[in-house]
C-alpha cells in the first residue's frame, strides 16, 4: 500500500478521551450528562446497536436511557414519551432510532425532538443551522468525513472536493459543513453526466452514494484524499464502502477503510453532540 490509512479507530479513540475528560469536568460541576435513546421494535441488529451504544457511553460516563417500545407503538404515545424527556431537564440528547413503523410519521418525530437535545442533528431548525454555520447540532456521518481528514492533518482550504452522493443523510449536510473549511466544491449524484470525469478532478473525493465498489482506481486523480462514508452488505457477511479500496489504496495519497473509517466516530460524535447540547441547553 503506498497511500495512508485516514484510521477511525485510532480517532475515535482521541474523541473519545476528549469527550471523557469533558463528561468528568460536567460531573464535577454537578452535571450528569445524560442520552436517551429510544427504538420502536424489536428488529435484534437495532437492538444490538442501541446496547453498543449504551457501552460506549458508559465507557465515558455518560449515562443511559432507553426506551424500548413495542412495534405496534401509537405515534401519539411516541410523541408522548418525546415532550417527557424534552421537559426532563436530566435527559440532554434524544435519539430516535430510524426507520420507524409505518404507523409513525417520521417527519413529527424529527420535529417533536427539542433542536438542542437532538444528538442525531436532523431537527429542521439544526438542518437550517447548517446552512448558517449557527448554534446547532449537526448530523454525525458528514461531520466524521470532515474530522477524519482535520484530525489526520488535511489542509482542506482551497482543495477541489468532490462528493459524490447528495442524500439527505451524509451529501447534502456535508456541502454545507464541509463549505467551512473552504475548498471548492463539486457534487455529483445519479443524473451526473461521465462522474469519472468530475471525480478525477478532486483533491479530495467523499462517496456518500450506497454502491459497493463504484468508485475505481482509474476515476481517481493520483495522490487524491478519499474519503469513503458508504456502508454496503457483502454477500456471505461483512461491509464494504462505495470505493474499490484495494484498487484506490494503491494509487491514492490517504483513503479510509470500512470498516475502520468514516462509521468508527459516529458514536462518539453523536457524544460530542450531547455535549454541544448541553452547552447550548444551559445558555438558554
Ligand atoms: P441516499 O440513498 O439518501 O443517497 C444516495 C446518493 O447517491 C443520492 O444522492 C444518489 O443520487 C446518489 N447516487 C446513486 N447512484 C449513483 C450513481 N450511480 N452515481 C452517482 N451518484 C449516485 O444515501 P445516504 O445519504 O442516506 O447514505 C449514503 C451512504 O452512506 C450509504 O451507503 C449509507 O449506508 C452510508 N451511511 C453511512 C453511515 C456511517 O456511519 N458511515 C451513516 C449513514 C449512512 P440522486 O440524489 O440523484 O438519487
Amino acid at each position: 500500500m503506498s497511500g495512508q490509512l485516514l484510521d477511525g479507530k485510532a480517532i475515535a479513540k482521541e474523541i473519545r478521551a476528549e469527550v471523557k475528560e469533558e463528561v468528568a469536568a460536567l460531573r464535577a460541576q454537578g452535571i450528569a450528562p445524560k442520552m436517551a435513546v429510544i427504538l420502536v421494535g424489536d428488529d435484534p441488529a437495532s437492538v444490538y446497536y442501541a446496547q453498543s451504544k449504551e457501552k460506549a457511553a458508559n465507557n465515558v460516563g455518560i449515562d443511559f436511557d432507553f426506551h424500548n417500545l413495542p412495534t405496534d407503538t401509537k405515534e401519539s404515545d411516541l410523541l408522548a414519551l418525546i415532550e417527557k424527556l424534552n421537559q426532563d431537564k436530566g435527559a440532554h440528547g434524544i435519539m430516535v432510532e430510524l426507520p420507524l413503523p409505518g404507523q409513525i410519521s417520521t417527519d413529527k418525530v424529527m420535529e417533536a425532538v427539542l433542536p438542542a437535545k437532538d444528538v442525531d442533528g436532523i431537527h429542521p431548525m439544526n438542518r437550517g443551522y447548517i446552512l448558517s454555520n449557527g448554534p446547532g447540532l449537526f448530523p454525525a456521518t458528514p461531520q466524521s468525513c470532515i474530522e477524519l481528514m482535520l484530525r489526520s492533518g488535511v489542509e482542506i482550504e482551497g482543495k477541489h472536493a468532490v462528493i459524490v452522493g447528495r442524500g439527505e443523510t451524509v451529501g447534502k449536510p456535508l456541502v454545507f459543513l464541509l463549505l467551512q473549511h473552504n475548498p471548492t466544491i463539486t457534487i455529483c449524484h445519479s443524473r451526473t453526466k461521465d462522474l469519472a470525469s468530475f471525480v478525477k478532478q478532486g483533491d479530495i473525493v467523499i462517496a456518500a452514494v450506497g454502491r459497493p465498489n463504484m468508485i475505481t482506481k482509474e476515476m481517481v486523480k493520483p495522490g487524491a484524499i478519499v474519503v469513503d462514508a458508504g456502508i454496503n452488505e457483502v454477500e456471505g457477511g461483512g461491509y464494504c464502502g462505495d470505493v474499490d479500496f484495494e484498487g484506490l489504496k494503491e494509487v491514492v495519497s490517504l483513503i479510509s477503510p470500512v470498516p475502520g473509517g468514516v462509521g468508527s466516530l459516529t458514536t462518539s460524535l453523536i457524544f460530542k453532540n450531547l455535549l454541544k447540547g448541553i452547552s447550548i441547553q444551559q445558555s438558554k
